[in-house]
């Protein structure tokens, strides 16, 4: 990790970026980092605090604006490659972060979809990393929060000092409540998983379980 510069990680919203890699984020302010969030881009309230989170991790990055109706009717895959490739300002990285193929609970459609278009992308060639990660957590089928995989590759306790500071970006700059699920869920325990072979993600797009309302 510490040859690591040059990061691009790629999330379906505004609050994503924080809630599973904001530790990594926070304890690597030297990273060249570039988030793209595809969705709320043109939210009066969540586009400006995703730029005071940009500005307190360091950060640069981009808003897309796509359909994040509640329903999640599922998008066209090409649309959000062209939505990832036009708000990425390279297609070399270092270091690729973004959702795992059935995202991080149960259940958000555009997390899986993001994490098979940037997969994608990445295996097409489109995209280069030398590493490549995606989120690692689970929760139990919906019956608890989000938690680290127990066997993810990578798990990161966060101190208590880091784990303040991601909780303050949560409470304070998303305004989210000490009760809302984004705040009752805040990983102390950051996972990932390093897929060695692009291939080992599977897209999922149509599982069993209907996606529920956006969180
Ligand atoms: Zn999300």
């Amino acid at each position: 990790m510490a040859s690591i510069r040059k990061v691009a990680v790629i999330v379906a919203h505004p609050d994503d970026e924080v809630l599973w890699c904001g530790g990594l984020l926070l304890m690597h302010p030297h990273w060249n980092c570039f988030i793209v969030s595809l969705c709320r881009g043109k939210d009066p309230d969540r586009a400006p605090r995703y730029q005071q989170i940009l500005s307190e991790l360091g950060a640069r990055g981009a808003m897309g604006d796509l359909d994040d109706n509640p329903y999640q009717f599922p998008c066209a895959k090409g649309e959000l490659d062209a939505l990832i490739l036009s708000l990425l300002p390279e297609r070399s990285y270092e270091l690729l972060l973004t959702h795992a193929a059935d995202g991080e609970y149960t259940r958000h459609r555009r997390h899986e979809e993001v994490s098979a278009s940037a997969t994608a992308l990445l295996r097409g060639g489109t995209l280069v990393a030398d590493s490549f990660w995606t989120f690692a957590y689970e929760d139990g089928g919906g019956t608890y929060l989000p938690r680290a995989r127990a066997h993810a590759s990578l798990r990161l306790t966060l101190s208590e000092k880091t784990f303040a500071e991601k909780r303050r970006l949560v409470r304070e700059i998303y305004n989210y409540s000490d009760s809302s699920w984004e705040t009752r869920s805040i990983p102390r325990v950051e996972a990932f998983d390093q897929p060695t072979n692009h291939d080992d993600i599977v897209p999922v797009y149509a599982p069993s379980t209907p996606p529920i309302s956006c969180k």
